[in-house]
Parts: C-alpha cells; sequence; structure tokens
C-alpha cells in the first residue's frame, strides 16, 4: 500500500500531503508498506451517501496497518465478516479509498 512520509520527522500519512503538520516539512515521499493490518473498529452503512447506494449495505472499517498507520477504508463485499482484531489484507483502492478483506 502506498503511503506518504516526511523526510524529516518519518510521519506518516494515508493521503498525499503538501506540508507535514507534525513539523512543517514540505518534502513527503512516497513510501510502498504492506497490505497487511488489524481491524480496529468498523461500522455498516445501510442508508449511503449518494453515488454509494448502489454497494448499501457495506462496512466501513479502521485498521491499523503494520507500519503503524491507521486508515479509514472499506470492507470487501466478499470479505467474511468483521470482527476486532482480525488481520486485514487490503486487496484494492477504489477511488483513493483502500478496500481489506479479512484473512484467516
Ligand atoms: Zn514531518
Amino acid at each position: 500500500m502506498l503511503i506518504y512520509q516526511c523526510e524529516k520527522c518519518q510521519q506518516q500519512y494515508a493521503k498525499v500531503v503538501s506540508v507535514c503538520a507534525k513539523c512543517l516539512c514540505q518534502k513527503l515521499i512516497e513510501t510502498e508498506v504492506s497490505d497487511e493490518g488489524e481491524l480496529v473498529t468498523w461500522t455498516t452503512i445501510r442508508r449511503a451517501p449518494a453515488g454509494f447506494s448502489v454497494n448499501a449495505p457495506y462496512d466501513v472499517v479502521v485498521v491499523d496497518l503494520t507500519c503503524g498507520l491507521r486508515v479509514t477504508g472499506r470492507l470487501s463485499q466478499d470479505s467474511i465478516p468483521p470482527s476486532v482484531y482480525a488481520s486485514v489484507q487490503r486487496i484494492t483502492t477504489e477511488e483513493g479509498s483502500p478496500i481489506f478483506s479479512v484473512i484467516t
């Protein structure tokens, strides 16, 4: 999974930023990290906003990647049901949002 890391203080970001919020450095480096992580929590969206209603219901998940960065994404419709501390893996990215699946 591609993340952005500050060259000066090593702060990590899931999305591209122009300035590091921690040290104001403007040099952020694209870094490839493991797609695997641990599920922290999730919520099921049953009444989706416009543009997402075709996918409802779907689960929005919070994942701690193995690199330590906490990210938000969605759970694949094909995934086995989520549970806290479940191991997950990013299987793709849709519209800039990582799509995870629970792995056993
Ligand atoms: Zn920084």
